[in-house]
């Protein structure tokens, strides 16, 4: 027999823990905690700079230590937990496969599901890179892992492809270790990092940042040996005469995350544009009982942005679990407008059980002083002057429930009025 939980969390990443916690609070103790790792915090063990837990724990922490206090959190909340564990099937009869490191395959039944898998990395594979694929081609990830967690120094010469926070970060890093980073790379015509990360990452190591280039060859077998890139127009084509090539022994590829769905996919449960799964205001999927957050809903640039999404999420499965939160109805759709990248919540469930809408969203492109709209329908309900909007950073804006209207979709636009 299946042993019973009220609820199961997959995943003990921050959003995973924040989740536990809030559940745990709400009187739900019936809890287990599943983590692939043998150790919790996810993608905050691998990073060793400080600049996580400003909100949550009101200091600057690095990853690991963040990861530590959230763990505190739990000593207080007893629940049972599995660590290096990992679950490779739920199914629609609301049964949990693990596979527990020494002990074999486990079966669960539970009455509601957080999932909390966080993200994966984009492959060589997914950004047709070109040329040879020696040794030397991998993800900043897998990087930060071997330098940060097994001391392994894999490089002399690196080529960093992405100017995301993650490849200005490991710009810096790898500087620090006297490993020489030649340039990084950026198709887009702006850098999706952080101003101050450009700054303190490249300007002060005087690494030069190339934008709209792309990588156009790379040669070299066992190992790589040189990377081309050449610049492009505004047409993302290349233009003549623009290569520069640049002898190295490591291609890193800082080239975005993506949610990690695979468990939510194999449901049926359809994906949005963040390619995370469909949710409600509550977290909650089109399946009542499956909610997620995390990174596995959308990529989140701030650990205490994913640890209070997990505490929503845990709360509106406790409701669920208590019989106070119905199956979903989507009573109003949510659209991404003009200028936006993604929103969530996907649907709203009126009347909002909340005193605000908590909206969730990246702009496409960066904008200088536009004011984000949202309507509902044809109808104004609120407006916010921006002096500036970036895809790198999440906007998270509140709606006072009174504002929402009745319609049929909810749209976030960028607006010049
Ligand atoms: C390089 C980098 C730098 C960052 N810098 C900062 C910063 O300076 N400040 C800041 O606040 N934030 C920063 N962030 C963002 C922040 O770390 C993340 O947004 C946040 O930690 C994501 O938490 P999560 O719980 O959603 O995902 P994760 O941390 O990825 O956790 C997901 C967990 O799920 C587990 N899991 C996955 N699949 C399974 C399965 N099938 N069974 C069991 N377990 C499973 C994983 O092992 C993992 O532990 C940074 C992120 C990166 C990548």
């Amino acid at each position: 027999m299946a042993k019973k939980y009220d609820l199961i969390i997959v995943g003990g990443g921050s959003a995973g823990l924040g989740a536990a916690v809030a559940a745990y609070d709400a009187g739900i103790h019936n809890i287990l905690l599943i983590e692939k790792e043998a150790t919790f915090g996810g993608i905050l063990n691998q990073c060793v700079h400080d600049g996580f837990g400003v909100h949550l724990f009101k200091k600057t922490l690095t990853g690991p230590e963040y990861a530590h206090y959230l763990v505190e959190m739990l000593k207080e909340r007893p629940f049972d937990i599995l660590l290096s564990s990992n679950v490779t099937d739920i199914s629609d009869k609301q049964e949990v496969t693990v596979f527990v490191a020494g002990q074999g395959v486990m079966l669960f039944k539970t009455k509601a599901i957080i999932l909390t898998t966080g993200s994966y990395e984009r492959s060589a594979g997914a950004i047709n890179l070109p040329g040879d694929r020696g040794a030397g081609i991998m993800n900043a990830g897998q990087a930060q892992y071997f330098l940060n967690l097994k001391g392994y120094e894999f490089a002399k010469d690196v080529l960093i492809v992405g100017s995301g926070d993650i490849g200005l970060i490991m710009a810096r890093r790898l500087s620090l270790l006297g490993i020489k980073v030649h340039a990084v790379s950026e198709i887009m015509p702006h850098s999706s990092g952080l101003k101050r990360n450009i700054v303190q990452c490249l300007d002060d190591f005087n690494i030069p940042l190339y934008l709209s280039h792309k990588v156009t060859d790379v040669r070299g077998k066992p190992r790589i040996e040189e990377v081309d890139i050449a610049e492009l127009d505004d047409k993302f084509e290349i233009i003549p005469g623009t290569t520069k090539t640049f002898k190295v022994d490591t291609l890193l590829l800082a080239v975005g995350l993506i949610p990690y769905v695979a468990l939510s996919d194999n449901l049926g449960i359809p994906t949005s544009k963040s390619r995370g799964p469909v949710v409600n205001n509550n977290y909650q999927t089109q399946l009542p009982w499956f909610f997620v957050a995390g990174n596995a809903l959308h990529i989140h640039d701030l650990a205490d942005d994913a640890y209070f999404e997990g505490e929503e999420a845990g709360r509106a499965a406790s409701l669920f679990i208590n019989g106070k939160l119905k199956a979903p109805t989507n009573t109003l759709q949510v659209v991404p407008g003009y200028g936006i990248n993604y929103v969530i919540p996907n649907n709203l469930e009126l009347p909002l059980n909340t005193e605000e809408l908590v909206l969730k969203f990246r702009p496409k492109e960066n904008y200088e002083n536009k004011r984000i709209v949202v309507k509902i329908d044809d109808t104004v309900i609120f407006k916010k002057f921006f002096p500036f909007l970036f895809p790198s950073e999440l906007v998270i804006l509140k709606v006072k429930k009174e504002l929402l209207v009745a319609g049929e979709k909810l749209i976030v636009e960028v607006s010049d009025e």
